[in-house]
């Protein structure tokens, strides 16, 4: 049980060297090899299960850094927890030259975020309620995006962002790979990841 058996791009394993990490956390075993074959998940794992290492490897490794569209969309429900996710996201890319990643969160003015969102990031990290608004001004282009998570799916059905998150998938390509992870599995979770997962496999910490 090593990163080392995984099928990661060198600069990823480098990273999760310089990170600190030795053995992949049970969530990290049982997702990340679907995760890197490109299959869908949906993941029960807690909080400080790793769960962003999990889904932040796999989204980093099918990054194409050349093309200057959106690839990968991540929502959180709250702006603490999408700075976390971008702070990981940041740390486990430092060997992966001009990864642009900006931060869709709401409460502050939109000005600073219409400006990079301009630069076409290859990675939007953001809360449902403001990543949606983007792609209604046509700031955000959903056309690339080829992976979706949503992550700690439960607190974001708590927080009412189930409409928004039903409204963003559904302006997303068909062909994607989707994420889902939430701490606990009610129907309403369920139901999300029927409408937006697809065959996805099944793991629980
Ligand atoms: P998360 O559940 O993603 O919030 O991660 C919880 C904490 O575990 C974070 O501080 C990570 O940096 C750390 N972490 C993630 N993966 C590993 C690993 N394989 N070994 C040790 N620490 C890890």
């Amino acid at each position: 049980n090593s990163f080392d058996e995984l099928p990661l791009d060198p600069a990823l394993r480098d990273a999760v060297e310089l990170a600190g990490y030795v053995t992949p956390t049970p969530i990290q075993a049982g997702t990340l090899p679907a995760i890197l074959a490109g299959r869908d998940v949906l993941a029960q794992a807690p909080t400080g299960s790793g769960k962003t290492a999990a889904f932040g490897l796999g989204l980093l490794q099918r990054l194409d850094v050349s093309t200057s569209r959106t690839q990968a969309l991540v929502l959180c429900p709250t702006r603490e927890l999408a700075d976390q996710v971008a702070r990981e996201l940041r740390r486990l890319a430092v060997g992966i030259p001009n990864v642009k990643l900006t931060l869709l969160t709401g409460g502050i003015s939109p000005g600073p975020q219409l400006a990079s969102l301009a630069h076409a990031p290859h990675i939007v990290v953001g809360t449902p309620g403001r990543v949606q608004k983007m792609l209604h001004q046509q700031a955000l282009d959903p056309a690339a995006i080829a992976l979706l998570v949503l992550d700690e799916a439960d607190r974001m059905l708590d927080m009412g962002f189930e409409e928004a998150i039903r409204e963003i998938v559904d302006q997303l390509p068909a062909k994607r790979q989707s994420l889902l992870f939430s701490a606990t599995w009610p129907a309403s979770i369920r139901a999300i990841g029927r409408s937006a997962l697809r065959d996805p496999l099944e793991v629980s910490v």
